[in-house]
């Protein structure tokens, strides 16, 4: 949206406000009127709690039709599972009595209280929470910039059917050189890059094609630091000559029409490619002031730092916390329980020196058929302290963490929409 629309529609939004209530959707009880932006992991975590107390009446903008999950989207890229497994329906948001406008939100007005919705509607709020998640900071590769239907990323729901395309693609042309890309951190599921890499080389074994799997990772080890080493020997012992593993490959120039790419390396021509850059927060957050990369916010509340009538929690806020669905989902409840004790009068402050939980995180890498690495982290902090985080892995992949997964996201999935 150009600045002098906005600035238009903020003028027209403050004279409606006064005069009319023709575009505004509003609240229809006397409720306090809860907003929240994104239906993924971090704003179902927060629909659900605040919804379960009945002390609000809440509106949810997202613009998907459903919801759909990236942890396990492994399993569909690979055909293991159809997509209906990873995505499941909002129709349960109705039942409990939240109002769900499939719109994409465009504008967030702080100084209104309202947000501009793609339609040219406007919706007031009284508390804003906003999950917006991730957008892709395209400026160290500008030309793919315009290439996202050639080279999907596929760590946003639902651009997975993309890259699965394009990964059939690749087994029908009989292989060659995949390759993948892994920015600096923080990005999104940091395990997630090494996970399509393991599955992509064992479908290559598995229908013995001659192709193997390039992995150039800006950084010096695989991420987090706890699993570089299953990680690592996986590659090696497990999908020998169907991985090559090149640490601290950070400047890359990619010719997309020649499909080559210059890294510390040396030159590669690739067959296929998933290029994943580095993550920003949506650029929703840096519109509304709420933060440079990513928001900036309070913990343990998740309050922004910018404005005390809305929260930021999922993969937008900026915390040591790690991107991950489960931490978001939790960080949504958090932030939930924050504002509730604040709308009944009964704020919680934190006082220095109190401890304090912050929601805790679980991923998975599926690196072969039946077998994933479980990651476990638990995160604690002294109110005015750094946060302290906890990690506890498998030292190698196994069958029960494999089956733990499934379990793991049958129940999140259930908590969240069922
Ligand atoms: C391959 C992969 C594997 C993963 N595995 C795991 C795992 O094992 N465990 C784990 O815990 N996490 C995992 N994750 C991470 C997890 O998916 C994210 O951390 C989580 O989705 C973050 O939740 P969020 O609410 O911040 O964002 P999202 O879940 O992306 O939700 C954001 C929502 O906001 C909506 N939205 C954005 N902008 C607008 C707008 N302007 N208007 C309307 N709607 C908007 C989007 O449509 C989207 O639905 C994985 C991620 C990937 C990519």
């Amino acid at each position: 949206m150009s600045c002098w629309t906005r600035r238009r529609w903020l003028q027209t939004a403050a004279l409606l406000s006064l005069t009319s209530t023709a575009p505004w959707v509003r609240a229809t009880n006397a409720k306090p009127h809860i907003v929240i932006v994104g239906g993924g992991w971090g704003g179902l975590g927060a629909v659900r709690a605040l919804a379960e107390s009945g002390q609000v009446a809440l509106t949810l903008i997202e613009s998907n039709p459903a919801f759909l999950s990236c942890p396990l989207s492994i399993s569909y890229l690979i055909g293991e599972v159809p997509l209906s497994k990873i995505r499941k329906s909002y129709h349960r948001l109705e039942r409990l009595g939240v109002r769900h406008l499939q719109i994409p939100l465009l504008h967030v007005a702080r100084d209104l209280r309202a947000l501009l919705l793609a339609d040219g509607r406007a919706i007031t709020y009284d508390y804003l929470i906003l999950s917006p998640g991730i957008t892709y900071d395209w400026s160290p590769y500008p030309t793919l910039a315009q290439r996202l239907h050639d080279y999907p990323v596929a760590f946003r729901p639902f651009e997975h059917t993309a890259l699965k395309a394009r990964w059939q693609a690749f087994l029908a042309a009989g292989g060659g050189l995949f390759l993948i890309t892994i920015p600096k951190p923080p990005y999104r599921c940091p395990p997630a890059p090494y996970e399509r890499a393991a599955m992509f080389a064992a479908a290559i074994k598995r229908r013995g094609i001659k192709g193997k799997v390039v992995v150039l990772d800006a950084n010096p080890n695989p991420l987090p630091p706890p699993i570089a080493k299953p990680i690592l020997d996986t590659f090696a012992q497990r999908y020998a000559g169907l991985i090559e593993y090149y640490p601290n490959q950070e400047k890359l120039t990619i010719d997309p029409d020649r499909r080559t790419v210059e890294s510390p390396a040396g030159q590669l021509t690739y067959a296929a490619a998933n290029i994943i850059p580095p993550m920003i927060a949506s650029d929703l957050i840096r519109a509304a002031g709420l933060g440079n990369r990513y928001a900036e916010v309070q913990l343990p509340s998740f309050r922004s730092v910018a404005d005390e009538r809305i929260y930021i929690v999922g993969d937008a806020a900026g915390t040591p916390l790690p991107k991950s669905g489960h931490v978001a989902f939790g960080a949504g409840q958090q932030a939930a329980y924050h504002l509730l004790a604040e709308i009944t009068g009964k704020p919680k402050h934190y006082a220095p020196g109190e401890a304090v939980q912050l929601p805790a995180g679980i991923c998975w890498a599926k690196m072969g058929d039946h077998t994933a690495i479980g990651i476990h982290v638990t995160a604690n902090m002294v109110v005015g302290e750094a946060p302290k985080l906890q990690f506890q892995v498998d030292s190698t992949p196994t069958l029960e963490s494999y089956r733990a997964a499934w379990q793991w996201a049958t129940q999140q999935w259930n908590a969240m929409l069922g």
